[in-house]
């Protein structure tokens, strides 16, 4: 059994919500607490189950639009997500994840649904569906390197004042506003699937870090040989 103060990881609804290898998320963040002697418990939680307020980092993947809608209902009902990120939790939100963080996302017939409110976001459909690689500059402020992933969604999504973008597209829709992505405290919304922390390791550090504090360094030359082919295969010569 893990200590007490082991690192727990929340993986919301996977029953749900887990495209394009979204768990992969799970998996990097574990592996990299671990490889700094950070012990780590995760706990995956059901659509039926509740939401442990007591975790430290959250994740909660895309999936279709019924599905997305369902998990929207149970987590403005269920409360714990947002009782914990209240309480300084971090999250990373992916896709369809990312939209219920908002205050309304496009259901099935483009109807407005409720998300969770926890960032300043509204999404609705777009005109066409946004599907491929996707490649984009994070904030100056973060100063992480070059986001890469894969997106596939119908939505777009606004950002209002109390959120900033994640990223300035370079290759990809994101958005659909010309940025990819946004963040507010502690938590980051993205669509980038592929799985994004298997891509884009600095931002799991960055996560990682927002609860545990500054992280040693780790040899990551096998995330750094996929993240420059893909580079690479996307980015305008
Ligand atoms: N259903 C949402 C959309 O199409 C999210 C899709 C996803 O999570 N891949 O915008």
């Amino acid at each position: 059994m893990p200590s007490d103060s082991a690192l727990r990881i929340v993986w919301i609804y996977p029953d749900l919500l887990s495209t394009y290898g979204d768990q992969g998320n799970v998996l990097v963040l574990e592996q990299r607490a671990q490889r700094r002697g950070i012990e780590t418990e995760t706990i995956h939680v059901g659509s039926a189950d509740p939401v442990p307020e007591s975790g430290d980092v959250y994740l909660i993947g895309g999936g279709e639009d019924r599905p997305q809608i369902l998990a929207a209902k149970r987590l403005r009902r269920d409360n714990g997500l947002q009782r914990a990120i209240a309480a300084g939790a971090s999250m990373l939100a992916v896709c369809a994840g990312y939209q219920i963080m908002g205050s309304t996302f496009g259901g099935e017939e483009g109807q407005p649904v409720d998300g969770v409110g926890l960032l300043d976001i509204s999404s609705s459909r777009g005109p066409a569906r946004a599907v491929g690689e996707l490649a984009a500059e994070v904030d100056a402020a973060l100063d992480l390197p070059m986001l890469t992933g894969f997106e596939n969604h119908m939505g777009v999504t606004r950002l209002g004042p109390g959120v900033k973008p994640l990223s300035r597209t370079i290759v990809g829709v994101g958005n659909g506003d010309g940025y990819e992505g946004c963040y507010a405290g502690h938590i980051v919304g993205t669509y980038l699937h592929g799985p994004a922390l298997a891509r884009n390791p600095a931002l799991a550090d960055m996560l990682l870090s927002w609860r545990v504090g500054p992280l040693a360094a780790l040899d990551d030359s096998r995330y750094e040989a996929l993240r420059q082919e893909r580079l690479t295969a996307v980015l305008p010569s």
